[in-house]
């Protein structure tokens, strides 16, 4: 008799939501590699299905139960994780529970243990892991050549339109130590562009008073200036891009404007302003809403005129007044964001806005979203026209055929999914190739939208 070679246990993966939802599968996923769990990213077949849920609005809060409803209809065997499985339903328990009774587990975001355990009680672990075969970097979701890098996880702000903390937490930063080592692995892996994620990371330390750490044998603090300068430095023997997201306007982000003058990190800011009139800030509990942003920005380009700032806003907040609304206007034209982002109000289940009163009728609000759009597009694409004529370095992410016949980068503008794309022309010389996760230098030739058209030379 001969022994059957045994089957490795595979769990299907669904991922949906934000990239803070997105790291916390590529952790999980890395977790179940380790241990020797085969994964796909889909429940047909697999002994057990993970769903990884976003809860923040209504539209993917309905994405995620369907996903779910699918999930146990096709495979019967599922648990649920994220954002949606930290919500409570009309009845006072878990909302996922009360609508999916037959899942098997459920947890809310960030929460890679639990998640194992119950994966753990409902399908053994194999004896004979594969630990060797995980890459140093992990499991990753996004191409080879990008990564996000959580830093920390939780928020000690109440914006009145989010429900985010109810959901996550307070910020709870993660040692300095391990967040350079993950960059360091991610480096090592091929991971050429680095994305700073959190929902605060101009707060990163605040909770543990910027306890010193060590990374290299040397101390090192928990805040974001040493943090930047490290990855800077971390990342240039790589020749590799770091990108912050997710930074508010308070006076200690001046620090980390020279750093981007110097070239250490890209001179690229996600700021998420949400408004600019002061009145409307304070209405949504705004963090840095005593900032005179406006004076800020100009600071900032003064010191690196290279800077790009991508934001987001909402139009029609609560009590929002047409004055108030084209202060908004006036804002994104005299501050010149480069890449801006608009949502219409819409009340989240849970948040402290909806008592707000002054609730616009839902046209109105649509109305200001396209009028904000309009003028928003316009500076966007002034903006870009600059750079025609330009050589740029272009981080190249398609290019079949060894780019002969063109491909699609990104310059340190634009950052992977939310803003635009270099798109690139054949090459002129006949040796020129290019390869998805290299970088090529090329010449701008023109604006379409919210893209650029390039020459690689
Ligand atoms: S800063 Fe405001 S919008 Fe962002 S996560 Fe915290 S509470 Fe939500």
């Amino acid at each position: 008799m001969t022994d059957e070679p045994k089957r490795a246990p595979s769990v299907g993966f669904i991922s949906l939501g934000c990239p803070k939802a997105l790291t916390d599968s590529e952790l999980i996923l890395t977790q179940l590699s380790a241990e020797g769990y085969q994964t796909s990213k889909t429940f047909q077949g697999a002994d057990l299905v993970i769903v990884n849920t976003c809860g923040f609005i209504d539209d993917a809060v309905k994405e995620s139960l369907d996903t779910i409803g699918e999930a146990l209809a096709e495979n019967g065997r599922v648990i649920v994780t994220g954002c949606l499985g930290a919500k409570s339903g009309d009845g006072g328990g878990n909302l996922v529970r009360e609508l999916h009774p037959a899942v098997l587990a459920v947890t809310g975001p960030h929460a890679t243990q639990e998640v194992m355990d119950a994966v753990h009680a409902n399908l053994p672990k194999p004896h004979d892991p594969f630990i060797d075969l995980i890459p140093p970097a992990g499991i990753k979701l996004t191409p080879r050549h990008y990564a996000y890098l959580k830093i920390s996880e939780g928020c000690n702000h109440r914006c009145t339109f989010c429900i985010i903390p109810s959901m996550r937490g307070d910020l709870v930063s993660r040692p300095i130590g391990d967040v350079l080592k993950e960059a360091k692995a991610l480096f090592e892996g091929g991971v050429k562009e680095l994305l700073v994620i959190s929902q605060d990371t101009s707060a990163y330390g605040v909770d543990i008073k910027y306890r010193t750490g060590f990374w290299d044998g040397k101390p090192v603090r928990t805040r974001m200036l040493d943090l930047v300068a490290a990855l800077g430095d971390i990342a240039e023997p790589y020749g590799a891009w770091v990108r912050l997201h997710y930074v508010y306007p308070y006076p200690s982000v001046d620090e980390v404007i020279p750093l981007m003058a110097q070239g250490r990190v890209l001179p690229y800011l996600d700021v998420p302003l949400q408004h600019s009139h002061p009145d409307v800030l304070r209405r949504m509990k705004r963090p840095a809403s005593g900032e005179k942003n406006l004076e800020r920005i100009a600071r900032w380009r003064e010191m690196c005129p290279e800077l790009v700032i991508r934001s987001t806003f909402i139009a029609g907040f609560p009590g929002e007044t047409e004055e108030e609304f084209e202060h908004l206007l006036d804002f994104v034209r005299v501050a010149g964001i480069d890449r801006a982002g608009c949502f219409a109000y819409s009340p989240v289940d849970g948040a402290a806005a909806n008592e707000l009163p002054g609730m616009l009728p839902e046209a109105e609000r649509e109305a200001r979203r396209s009028r904000f759009m309009e003028v928003a597009e316009a500076v966007s694409a002034e903006r870009l026209r600059r750079r025609v004529g330009a050589t740029m370095q272009v981080l190249v992410d398609s290019a079949p055929g060894l780019g002969r016949k063109g491909g699609v980068g990104r310059s340190y503008a634009d950052a992977p999914e939310i803003d635009g794309v270099v798109r690139l022309l054949p090459p002129e010389k006949i040796s020129k190739t290019m390869k998805v996760g290299e970088f090529t230098k090329a010449r701008i030739v023109a604006a379409e939208g919210h893209d650029l058209v390039a020459l690689p030379i």
